[in-house]
Parts: C-alpha cells; structure tokens; sequence
C-alpha cells in the first residue's frame, strides 16, 4: 500500500493553514483560525465520499466511513486535532521535502542556521533513505498534528475507493486546542459513536502510548505576619521566605529538570510573595498514582515541619486532580492495544510502547468512556523549529491504520 503521493499533497495544503491555538483565549476554540482548516477537513470528508460529516458549534469535524461488512463489528474511532503549538509560530509554514535523506545534514534553513542531523536528533537515524518533510527555519512544521490528519484523509480516501477491504464503521473526528489542554473538552463522546478510538498523535514510527500521566495541581498558600523589621524578633512570619523554605526543601531529584521515563516530579510553575502572603502554584505528575500520592505525602510533610518551625504563620496546602493514567481504562479493553500491536507488526515495524510524560486528549477521552491510545505518524522535535516528519512513516501509519480496522472486523 503507498499512499506517499496522497499524503504528501494533503500534508503540504494543511501545513500551510496557520492553526495555532492561545492558551490565553476564553473562547473556543481559542482561535477562529483553526476553523478554517476544520471547514476545510469537512468540505474534503465530503468530496471523498465520507457519509454524516458534521461541524458542530464548537468547530468539531466528524464523519463516518460506512462498514463494508454486515453484521454488529466495534466501531472504530479515528482522532487527529488541527492546532499547532504556541511554542513557535505557525505563519507562512512552507514544507520543505528533502528526498531520499542518505544520512547527512539536513539543512532546514541554512541562512538561519537551522540544521537537523542525527547528532542533535538521534531519533531521525532511523529514516535513512526516507523522504523527510522539515519547515524551512523560522516556523514549526505542524506536523504535529497535521501529519495525523493527513494519515487518516489518506486512508479514509483509500478505504471508501476499496469497498472489497472488509471492516466495521468507522467514526473520524478532528479536534482543535490539544495543545492548550482543552481538545475534547466539549467533545461529544455518545454523539460520536465510537465503541474504541485512537489517536494519531504520536512521533517516530512503531510508537504506541497507552499510558500518560496522572496528574494533579498543587497550591501552597503561606499566611505570614507582617511587623516593622526594626522589631520583628520572635513577631514576624515572612511568607515569602517560609514559602521559599518550603519551596527548596523540595528534593532537586524530584523535580522536572531531573527525571526521565518513569520518574515523577513536582514542579513548582508560579510564585508571588510579600511578606503578608505567599502563593505557590504547581504540578504534581506521575504514571503511578500510588507514588504520585506518596509524593504529595511527601510534600505535606515538609509542610508540617514548616509549620513546627514558624508557629506564627499559616500554612494551607491543597491538591487539585487535573487528569488520570488513560492505561487504567485502556487495559480493561485488552484488544483495543492487541489490536493495535498486531496491526504495527502486520506494517513490518517492531511495536515500541512508550509511556507519555504528559497528557493527551486520549486519556481525558478515556475517561470520558472512549478507550483511546495513541498511534506514531511518523514525525519528531514537535513545537519547534526544527520539527520533521518522514512521508514513508505517514505511509506506515496509514498502513497500520487500515490493517487495524481490518482486525476490528475479524
Ligand atoms: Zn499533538
């Protein structure tokens, strides 16, 4: 199966629509300009022959690929989400193919000085002789996640012109504002139809993630008492130093900046402090909710000591749950990743699972009732600059997809 030319065309024509999302907006979507692609994706699942294709009012796309098989077969959802990061800018993206990459540099702008090659990207190693897509130096590319909308396009066009292909009904659903965290927040799970879902949002190709986060917010408030500092013996609570006790006796090995795969953290993102009050704000992220809680024990220890050592100030510390592992809904349906490994085989790829050190808009999905892992598309380095995808990895992914729907059916 190639479908390199048809993605190809696809991924350049949605790159160049400027989709960034703002965590700063109150709408949603947070920009209209991600309505413009969505519109677009609606008016293409027409021209292809998609049935139900609908925009709701939040700007959500969906649409079905009719079963080609009778009788009752789960129905198979298929997600990808317009908006590009706020990381870099998304104007004026122009696609740069680099054929047939043999192993050197890759120049994404030399005049920029933007170059990618294997030593400050060892992921691309693996494309070697693989048509690899860049930006050309001062935007990111989108391919995150454009790369999985055109995957999916590719393959759905395929897929309603080979009706002899045997599978259920497929749902297809684009999504704005994954990256600001709110892609699915209205999305409507039931309206949807799906019986299980995936995502193609991942990276290089044979990436599959079933597992993400949990994740809770910390908020530490210190209530300090203020007097002249003149005569502040035994009378004053400074909040912003016990706020900043508080703060450093956290373990440096604990911390974001020093932990990796399987590691949790807490990381303090926000501080604002006087004298009178202080106010921290943070994460707290890890895969397994046991250490996750331990670490939050941990935290209100180093609180209680606080507060022996400072008797005159207040100290209130709250968690707030943001987001669960999706792998605790995921693994209660064991074919919906059997399936997907199989299909990853089938398309010749070794199966890599890897744990996402964040969230996707598949766990809240997940959560919300819609089992739903994440698939490679083929790409890396998102929300910068030096961002590339390779064409022969879309390929794959679009074959993993369509020998994926064909295992739903069996
Ligand atoms: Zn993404």
């Amino acid at each position: 199966m190639d479908l390199k030319n048809a993605i190809y065309q696809r991924f350049v024509r949605y790159a160049k629509v400027d989709t960034q999302s703002d965590d700063k907006s109150r709408t949603f979507p947070s920009t209209k300009k991600q309505l413009v692609l969505l519109k677009m994706l609606a008016a293409e699942l027409k021209a292809i022959g998609a049935k139900k294709v609908k925009m709701d009012k939040y700007g959500y796309v969906t649409a079905e690929v009719p079963a080609t098989v009778k009788g009752r077969k789960p129905v198979i959802g298929l997600l990808a989400h317009v908006d590009t990061a706020t990381s870099a800018s998304g104007k004026d993206v122009k696609p740069q193919l680099h054929r047939a990459w043999q192993g050197g540099d890759i120049a994404i702008s030399r005049k920029l000085g933007v170059i990618l090659n294997t030593k400050n990207c060892p992921e691309l190693a693996g494309c070697k002789g693989e048509d690899i897509i860049t930006a050309s130096g001062d935007t990111l590319l989108g391919a995150d996640d454009k790369a999985g909308i055109a995957v999916i396009m590719a393959a759905a066009e395929y897929l309603l012109k080979h009706k002899e292909i045997p599978h259920g009904a497929l749902k297809i659903g684009f999504t704005p504002d994954e990256e600001v965290g709110q892609g699915v927040k209205y999305f409507n799970v039931k309206a949807f139809g799906a019986d299980y879902a995936y995502t193609f949002d991942g990276d290089v190709a044979g990436a599959v993630e079933d597992e993400t986060f949990n994740a809770d917010g910390v908020r530490l408030v210190v209530h300090g008492k203020s007097v002249h500092p003149g005569s502040a013996k035994n009378a004053m609570a400074n909040a912003a130093r016990i706020a900043a006790d508080i703060v450093t006796a956290w373990p440096e090995s604990r911390v974001p900046e020093t932990t990796e795969l399987r590691e949790g953290f807490i990381m303090f993102t926000d501080i604002t402090a006087g004298t009178e009050k202080a106010e921290v704000d943070g994460i707290v992220r890890d895969h397994d909710l046991k250490k996750l809680k331990a670490m939050e024990r941990q935290l209100e220890a180093i609180v209680a000591a606080a507060r022996l050592k400072y008797p005159l100030a207040k100290i209130e510390l709250t968690f707030t749950e943001q987001y669960r592992n999706m792998k605790e809904v995921i693994a209660k349906h064991p074919a919906v990743m059997n399936n997907l490994l199989a299909a990853v085989k089938q398309a010749g790829l070794t199966p890599h699972i890897k744990p996402v050190r964040g969230g996707t808009d598949g766990s809240r999905l997940s959560f919300m009732g819609l089992p739903t892992p994440n698939v490679f598309t083929g790409g890396y380095n998102y929300h910068g600059r030096y961002e590339w995808v390779s064409l022969d990895g879309m390929n794959r992914s679009a074959e993993v997809l369509v020998n994926l729907v064909k295992k739903w059916a069996e």
